[in-house]
Protein backbone atom coordinates (compact mmCIF):
# COMPACT_ATOMS: atom_id res chain seq x y z
CA UNK A 1 0.00 0.00 0.00
CA UNK A 2 1.84 3.17 -0.85
CA UNK A 3 -0.22 7.01 -0.54
CA UNK A 4 0.60 9.97 -1.63
CA UNK A 5 2.07 13.09 1.07
CA UNK A 6 -1.38 14.20 -0.63
CA UNK A 7 -3.43 11.54 0.63
CA UNK A 8 -1.51 10.97 3.82
CA UNK A 9 -2.60 14.72 5.33
CA UNK A 10 -6.06 14.07 3.53
CA UNK A 11 -7.06 11.40 5.87
CA UNK A 12 -5.58 12.81 8.94
CA UNK A 13 -6.99 16.51 8.16
CA UNK A 14 -10.50 14.53 7.30
CA UNK A 15 -10.67 12.44 10.49
CA UNK A 16 -9.79 15.58 12.31
CA UNK A 17 -12.92 17.34 10.42
CA UNK A 18 -15.01 14.17 11.10
CA UNK A 19 -14.13 14.29 15.04
CA UNK A 20 -16.13 18.00 15.70
CA UNK A 21 -18.72 16.67 12.65
CA UNK A 22 -19.79 13.52 14.90
CA UNK A 23 -20.41 16.17 17.59
CA UNK A 24 -22.13 18.91 15.54
CA UNK A 25 -24.47 15.96 14.26
CA UNK A 26 -25.89 14.84 17.52
CA UNK A 27 -27.05 18.62 17.88
CA UNK A 28 -30.16 17.90 15.40
CA UNK A 29 -30.59 14.20 16.61
CA UNK A 30 -31.46 15.33 19.96
CA UNK A 31 -33.63 18.14 18.96
CA UNK A 32 -35.54 15.95 16.33
CA UNK A 33 -35.78 13.17 18.95
CA UNK A 34 -36.99 15.66 21.84
CA UNK A 35 -40.10 16.63 19.30
CA UNK A 36 -41.12 13.04 17.93
CA UNK A 37 -41.13 12.32 21.74
CA UNK A 38 -43.60 15.26 22.53
CA UNK A 39 -45.69 14.71 19.02
CA UNK A 40 -45.87 10.58 20.77
CA UNK A 41 -47.43 12.33 23.83
CA UNK A 42 -49.81 14.29 22.39
CA UNK A 43 -48.49 16.93 24.01
CA UNK A 44 -48.18 19.67 21.16
CA UNK A 45 -50.75 21.71 19.34
CA UNK A 46 -51.21 20.83 15.87
CA UNK A 47 -49.59 24.21 15.07
CA UNK A 48 -46.94 23.56 16.75
CA UNK A 49 -46.48 20.24 15.78
CA UNK A 50 -46.22 21.62 12.07
CA UNK A 51 -43.71 24.24 13.36
CA UNK A 52 -41.94 21.70 15.18
CA UNK A 53 -41.79 19.48 11.45
CA UNK A 54 -40.73 22.03 9.84
CA UNK A 55 -37.53 22.80 12.54
CA UNK A 56 -36.85 19.18 12.52
CA UNK A 57 -36.59 19.06 8.74
CA UNK A 58 -34.42 22.18 7.99
CA UNK A 59 -31.86 20.99 10.40
CA UNK A 60 -31.74 17.04 8.85
CA UNK A 61 -31.50 18.54 5.49
CA UNK A 62 -28.72 20.63 6.89
CA UNK A 63 -27.05 17.84 8.64
CA UNK A 64 -27.24 15.83 5.27
CA UNK A 65 -25.48 18.30 2.90
CA UNK A 66 -22.77 18.91 5.29
CA UNK A 67 -22.34 15.21 5.66
CA UNK A 68 -22.56 14.42 2.00
CA UNK A 69 -19.74 17.23 1.05
CA UNK A 70 -17.80 15.77 3.98
CA UNK A 71 -17.85 12.56 1.89
CA UNK A 72 -16.92 13.86 -1.56
CA UNK A 73 -13.99 15.62 0.46
CA UNK A 74 -12.83 12.81 1.60
CA UNK A 75 -12.84 10.89 -1.97
CA UNK A 76 -9.64 10.03 -3.72
CA UNK A 77 -8.01 13.33 -5.51
CA UNK A 78 -8.82 12.85 -9.16
CA UNK A 79 -6.89 15.50 -11.67
CA UNK A 80 -9.91 16.57 -14.28
CA UNK A 81 -10.10 20.06 -14.12
CA UNK A 82 -13.09 22.03 -15.64
CA UNK A 83 -14.79 25.97 -15.16
CA UNK A 84 -15.89 25.73 -11.38
CA UNK A 85 -17.49 28.70 -8.95
CA UNK A 86 -14.56 28.97 -6.54
CA UNK A 87 -17.29 31.22 -4.51
CA UNK A 88 -19.62 28.42 -4.45
CA UNK A 89 -16.43 25.94 -3.60
CA UNK A 90 -15.19 28.52 -0.83
CA UNK A 91 -18.82 28.89 0.96
CA UNK A 92 -19.33 24.64 1.01
CA UNK A 93 -15.58 24.18 2.70
CA UNK A 94 -16.79 27.05 5.16
CA UNK A 95 -20.18 25.18 5.89
CA UNK A 96 -17.79 21.80 6.55
CA UNK A 97 -15.54 23.47 8.45
CA UNK A 98 -17.80 24.89 10.69
CA UNK A 99 -18.42 22.44 13.35
CA UNK A 100 -15.10 22.28 13.95
CA UNK A 101 -14.22 26.05 14.25
CA UNK A 102 -17.04 25.72 16.88
CA UNK A 103 -15.76 22.98 18.74
CA UNK A 104 -12.06 25.10 18.71
CA UNK A 105 -13.95 28.16 19.63
CA UNK A 106 -12.98 30.39 16.83
CA UNK A 107 -15.59 32.25 14.76
CA UNK A 108 -15.04 31.91 10.96
CA UNK A 109 -16.63 34.91 8.63
CA UNK A 110 -16.87 35.07 5.37
CA UNK A 111 -17.82 37.95 3.20
CA UNK A 112 -17.85 37.38 -1.28
CA UNK A 113 -19.73 38.46 -4.00
CA UNK A 114 -22.76 37.21 -4.73
CA UNK A 115 -21.83 36.83 -8.36
CA UNK A 116 -19.68 33.29 -8.99
CA UNK A 117 -16.33 33.33 -9.84
CA UNK A 118 -15.16 31.11 -12.52
CA UNK A 119 -11.64 29.21 -12.59
CA UNK A 120 -10.33 26.17 -14.52
CA UNK A 121 -9.67 23.78 -12.01
CA UNK A 122 -10.84 20.64 -9.98
CA UNK A 123 -13.05 21.04 -7.01
CA UNK A 124 -12.02 18.74 -4.82
CA UNK A 125 -8.13 19.60 -5.18
CA UNK A 126 -9.39 23.19 -4.73
CA UNK A 127 -11.75 22.41 -1.77
CA UNK A 128 -8.97 20.33 -0.20
CA UNK A 129 -6.44 22.49 -0.84
CA UNK A 130 -8.92 25.45 1.26
CA UNK A 131 -9.71 22.89 4.01
CA UNK A 132 -5.94 22.89 4.57
CA UNK A 133 -6.05 26.36 4.80
CA UNK A 134 -8.94 27.06 7.09
CA UNK A 135 -8.05 24.54 9.17
CA UNK A 136 -4.56 26.00 9.91
CA UNK A 137 -5.92 29.02 10.56
CA UNK A 138 -8.31 27.84 13.15
CA UNK A 139 -5.49 25.81 14.75
CA UNK A 140 -3.57 29.13 15.16
CA UNK A 141 -5.92 30.67 17.09
CA UNK A 142 -7.86 28.13 18.82
CA UNK A 143 -5.65 29.19 22.07
CA UNK A 144 -6.78 32.58 21.40
CA UNK A 145 -9.27 34.25 23.60
CA UNK A 146 -11.86 35.75 20.80
CA UNK A 147 -10.41 33.91 18.34
CA UNK A 148 -11.47 34.80 14.37
CA UNK A 149 -10.96 33.39 11.09
CA UNK A 150 -12.10 35.95 8.31
CA UNK A 151 -12.33 34.74 4.92
CA UNK A 152 -12.57 37.66 1.96
CA UNK A 153 -13.01 36.28 -1.47
CA UNK A 154 -12.94 39.37 -4.31
CA UNK A 155 -11.91 39.78 -8.04
CA UNK A 156 -8.28 41.59 -8.90
CA UNK A 157 -8.24 41.95 -12.68
CA UNK A 158 -7.70 38.51 -14.15
CA UNK A 159 -7.29 37.10 -10.92
CA UNK A 160 -9.57 35.70 -8.20
CA UNK A 161 -8.31 36.41 -4.24
CA UNK A 162 -8.84 34.51 -1.68
CA UNK A 163 -7.80 36.00 1.57
CA UNK A 164 -7.56 34.32 5.10
CA UNK A 165 -6.78 35.79 7.91
CA UNK A 166 -6.56 34.90 11.94
CA UNK A 167 -5.15 36.42 14.94
CA UNK A 168 -3.77 33.28 16.39
CA UNK A 169 0.15 32.45 17.06
CA UNK A 170 1.58 33.90 14.01
CA UNK A 171 4.59 32.70 12.83
CA UNK A 172 8.25 33.90 12.78
CA UNK A 173 10.16 34.83 9.66
CA UNK A 174 12.35 31.94 9.69
CA UNK A 175 9.05 30.00 10.12
CA UNK A 176 7.72 32.01 6.98
CA UNK A 177 10.93 31.18 4.95
CA UNK A 178 9.70 27.24 5.29
CA UNK A 179 6.38 27.27 4.65
CA UNK A 180 5.09 24.97 2.10
CA UNK A 181 8.17 22.10 2.23
CA UNK A 182 7.56 18.59 2.92
CA UNK A 183 6.78 17.48 6.69
CA UNK A 184 7.75 21.54 8.01
CA UNK A 185 5.38 21.60 10.90
CA UNK A 186 5.32 23.17 14.50
CA UNK A 187 2.56 21.19 15.84
CA UNK A 188 3.17 18.38 17.86
CA UNK A 189 0.51 16.03 15.95
CA UNK A 190 0.92 17.71 12.48
CA UNK A 191 2.23 16.18 9.11
CA UNK A 192 3.80 19.10 7.46
CA UNK A 193 1.62 17.85 4.25
CA UNK A 194 -0.98 20.35 3.97
CA UNK A 195 0.84 23.22 2.52
CA UNK A 196 3.14 21.55 0.62
CA UNK A 197 0.01 19.77 -1.03
CA UNK A 198 -2.25 22.94 -1.30
CA UNK A 199 0.91 25.07 -2.97
CA UNK A 200 1.00 22.74 -5.58
CA UNK A 201 -2.08 22.90 -6.69
CA UNK A 202 -2.05 26.50 -6.75
CA UNK A 203 1.19 26.41 -8.90
CA UNK A 204 -0.07 23.99 -11.09
CA UNK A 205 -2.97 26.44 -11.74
CA UNK A 206 -1.13 29.16 -12.60
CA UNK A 207 -1.65 31.28 -9.24
CA UNK A 208 0.78 32.45 -6.44
CA UNK A 209 0.35 32.20 -2.70
CA UNK A 210 1.69 34.74 -0.15
CA UNK A 211 1.74 35.53 3.65
CA UNK A 212 2.06 37.85 6.36
CA UNK A 213 2.69 37.11 9.69
CA UNK A 214 3.34 38.72 13.02
CA UNK A 215 4.29 36.51 16.12
CA UNK A 216 1.19 36.59 18.39
CA UNK A 217 -1.01 38.67 16.19
CA UNK A 218 -1.91 36.23 13.67
CA UNK A 219 -0.89 35.74 10.10
CA UNK A 220 -2.49 36.61 6.67
CA UNK A 221 -2.54 34.19 3.02
CA UNK A 222 -3.21 35.70 0.27
CA UNK A 223 -4.03 33.27 -2.57
CA UNK A 224 -4.58 34.25 -5.98
CA UNK A 225 -5.54 31.85 -8.76
CA UNK A 226 -6.15 32.89 -12.90
CA UNK A 227 -10.04 33.86 -13.64
CA UNK A 228 -11.43 32.09 -16.75
CA UNK A 229 -11.98 34.97 -19.54
CA UNK A 230 -15.74 36.07 -19.24
CA UNK A 231 -18.07 34.11 -21.59
CA UNK A 232 -19.10 36.17 -24.84
CA UNK A 233 -22.94 35.07 -24.27
CA UNK A 234 -22.42 36.52 -20.42
CA UNK A 235 -23.15 39.98 -21.55
CA UNK A 236 -26.63 39.66 -23.39
CA UNK A 237 -29.19 41.57 -22.00
P1 LIG B 1 0.54 20.94 9.82
O1 LIG B 1 -0.73 21.74 9.93
O2 LIG B 1 0.28 19.47 9.84
O3 LIG B 1 1.58 21.36 10.81
P2 LIG B 1 0.82 22.36 7.31
O4 LIG B 1 1.58 22.05 6.07
O5 LIG B 1 -0.65 22.52 7.19
O6 LIG B 1 1.16 21.22 8.37
O7 LIG B 1 1.42 23.67 7.96
C1 LIG B 1 2.82 23.75 8.20
C2 LIG B 1 3.18 24.72 9.30
O8 LIG B 1 2.94 26.06 8.86
C3 LIG B 1 2.38 24.60 10.58
O9 LIG B 1 2.86 23.57 11.44
C4 LIG B 1 2.56 25.98 11.19
O10 LIG B 1 3.82 26.09 11.84
C5 LIG B 1 2.62 26.88 9.98
N1 LIG B 1 1.32 27.54 9.72
C6 LIG B 1 0.49 27.30 8.69
N2 LIG B 1 -0.59 28.10 8.74
C7 LIG B 1 -0.44 28.87 9.84
C8 LIG B 1 -1.23 29.90 10.45
N3 LIG B 1 -2.41 30.31 9.93
N4 LIG B 1 -0.74 30.48 11.59
C9 LIG B 1 0.43 30.09 12.11
N5 LIG B 1 1.21 29.12 11.59
C10 LIG B 1 0.79 28.51 10.46
MG1 LIG C 1 -2.26 21.80 8.46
Amino acid sequence: LSLSYAQIEKVWVMSHVAASLVHEVRNPLTVVKGFLTLIRENALSKDKIEKYIDISFDEMQRTESILSEYLSLSKPLIERRERIDLAHHLQTVLDVMSPYANMSNVRLDMQRPPEPLWIFANADEIKQMLVNFIKNAVEACSETAGGMVSIRLNTAAKHAAIAIKDNGVGMSQEQMSRLGAIYFSTKSSGTGLGLTFSYRVIRALGGSVSVRSEPKAGTEFLIKLPLMKAKADSSAT
